[in-house]
């Protein structure tokens, strides 16, 4: 169940007293020269940080965008990043296939993920002559942690016969043993692809069992998956959705495809983050609710002011781990840089490429909603 529910910004953004000792530890101050510097950012992020608290957070936002031009070095923001991250010192913003594509075409010495370990690895792995850092090495995801390379080699000799595909939400040992990766911007795409390139009417998705459900209900193709999954998606059911009806008369429930099939049937739309947000700069519907990551609420409201948000609260904890300050530290102390084997690299990089090899589409593809869920096999770990 979500926690509830109501109009107001999602989460705290920064914590002021932390982000002020933050600020003075690193002998850094709210100066005249740094006040001139960062006036023109406040505006961004009025809704979530008051002006009492902001000469607490300017002095890090001037001295991480300061470090970048010194350094020669850009910052990848998640969508579910914080607004003081998002909006302030995020260089390139979307969801995990965006800044994927960013990571291998920017001209830049360094990136700086802000967003959990997998999504780095993805950067390292398409851009591998840059350094790539992430702020923090304890920015997980449930996901990524419920699969290995392992598994995946004891599921092909299980099933020696259909392609696997990987959600891009997996460690690069995973990716480098499946054929082809997903977002959840494609994943529909992607298996109607594999399957009509190995000519099979099964594909194995792995690892989110939410996403190979909600992706079964839209093809013919014969899904296996495996029992991973969203720790703040799986949070989401469908009596969320008829509660919110029921509190919020009118309002358009939008629903991200990691969330349990029950939700995407009684939602009004569903897509990947990038689909999301792409919806509401379309439709500016007058009242709508985001089932995913608080953040993404925030940042999506900050660009659509005339848009009234109702807010269910499911914070991802790894996310939230990558904060103003382990940016700064990381860019000043050059750490923590993401390492792949070569050999590992290279073959997770071919499973990657084969998917941005399918056809680019204009928008991110939708998920269609009120779809009965179909029942599909769940592979169980050895
Ligand atoms: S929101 Fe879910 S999928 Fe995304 S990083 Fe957090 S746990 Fe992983």
């Amino acid at each position: 169940m979500a926690r509830l529910i109501d109009s107001g910004p999602g989460c705290p953004t920064p914590t002021p007293i932390r982000a002020k000792n933050a600020a003075e530890a690193r002998g850094l101050a709210y100066t005249d020269e740094i006040k001139a510097k960062t006036d023109d950012l406040y505006p961004l992020v009025s809704d979530f940080i008051t002006p009492m608290e902001w000469p607490a957070i300017a002095p890090l936002v001037a001295e991480i965008n300061r470090l970048k031009v010194e350094k020669n070095a850009v910052i990848l923001a998640h969508n579910y990043m914080t607004p003081d991250i998002f909006r302030l010192v995020g260089d390139f913003r979307g969801d995990s296939l965006q800044l994927a594509r960013e990571a291998a075409a920017v001209e830049a010495d360094i990136i700086v993920q802000a967003g959990v370990h997998f999504m780095a690895e993805t950067s390292k792995i398409l851009a591998p002559e840059k350094t790539v850092l992430i702020p923090s090495l304890e920015a997980g995801c449930s996901l990524a942690a419920s699969i290995t390379g392992a598994d995946v080699r004891l599921i092909k000799q299980r099933y020696p016969d259909y392609p696997v595909v990987t959600y891009v939400n997996t460690t690069a040992d995973v990716k480098a043993e499946c054929h082809i990766t997903c977002t959840s911007s494609n994943a529909a795409q992607v298996v109607e692809a594999i399957a009509k390139e190995w000519n099979s009417d099964t594909v194995i998705l792995v690892p989110d069992q939410y996403l190979a459900k909600n992706v079964a209900a839209q093809t013919d193709i014969r899904i296996i998956t495996w029992p991973g999954a969203c720790e703040v998606h799986e949070l989401f059911s469908a009596d969320d959705v008829n509660q919110l009806r029921e509190a919020h008369p009118g309002v358009v429930i939008l629903a991200h495809p990691e969330c349990p099939p029950d939700v995407l049937q009684a939602a009004d739309f569903a897509g990947s983050t990038s689909a999301l947000a792409s919806y509401v700069q379309d439709n500016s519907p007058n009242k709508v609710v985001l089932l995913t990551e608080c953040s993404m609420s925030d940042n999506v409201a900050a660009e659509n002011p005339g848009v009234n948000f109702v807010r269910p609260c499911n914070l991802c904890p790894h996310m939230k781990r990558i904060t103003l300050e382990n940016i700064l530290d990381c860019l000043i102390e050059m750490k923590h840089e993401v390492v792949i084997d070569e050999e590992m690299r290279v073959k997770a990089k071919a499973a990657i490429d084969a998917m941005l090899a399918l056809p680019k589409t204009d928008k991110p593809l939708a998920f269609e909603t009120g779809l009965a869920p179909r029942e599909i096999e769940v592979i169980s770990p050895a």
